[in-house]
């Protein structure tokens, strides 16, 4: 419930990039004790949205920059094309239901419900690990994990329409995996990266008072 609660609040900017959380106030707002928000602050540092900071406690991690945005669209677009048509080749009974699970679960997000919001990111997640994992290749689904990309790139695209536009992109990847399809999983994927990268520079490049 801490976990939830901290996640949607940074993934919808209540609590905004950089601002301090102060880990009495959220056990208070939520009548629980400090621990279970302690615990939940540690799994949010582990990807890496939210830092600790000495004497001072947590705080939200600013959004990634320019720079940092190009780097992790170039690396991306290198290994997950490649692991989405390895993984179009290998793909088992059991990863195409839960390619369904996470189709249907992305489909379900409601306009402006900030948990929904949160819980599409998640999903996110879990479709490109699901590919990653897929390759075969554990290098690569290493590689890719170690990003924590989602997260950070559904923050950054809070006030965009962002999860009605990945979820035809998505239902394109996941219809090529199913369909065994390599070729048309690898074009689908790095489909999906350049307008995913697209949508990160309009946000990037629009005023501050845009990102709220
Ligand atoms: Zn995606």
């Amino acid at each position: 419930m801490a976990y939830e609660h901290l996640l949607t609040m940074l993934m919808t900017l209540r609590i905004a990039p950089g601002e301090r959380i102060a880990i009495d106030a959220v056990a208070r707002q939520l009548g629980i004790s400090q621990t279970p928000v302690r615990e939940a602050l540690s799994q949010l540092e582990a990807v890496k949205l939210v830092s600790k900071m000495t004497n001072v406690g947590y705080r939200a991690s600013p959004q990634m920059t320019h720079e940092e945005v190009r780097d992790l669209y170039a690396l991306r677009k290198l290994i997950e094309p490649y692991a989405a048509a390895r993984a179009a080749e290998a793909m088992t009974d059991e990863s195409i239901a839960e390619l369904q699970a996470i189709d249907r679960e992305m489909t379900e997000v409601v306009d402006g419900d900030a948990l929904a919001y949160s819980q599409f990111a998640e999903a996110d997640a879990r479709l490109h690990r699901l590919i990653a994992e897929g390759s075969g290749n554990r290098l690569v689904a290493e590689t890719i994990e170690r990003l924590h990309a989602h997260l950070h790139i559904f923050r950054a695209l809070y006030s965009t329409n962002a999860p009605t536009r990945a979820a035809t992109e998505h239902r394109a990847i996941i219809e090529a995996l199913v369909a065994h399809d390599p070729d048309g999983a690898e074009r689908a994927v790095l489909q999906h990266l350049e307008r995913s990268e697209q949508r990160m520079d309009t946000v990037l490049a629009a005023p501050e008072d845009l990102q709220k």
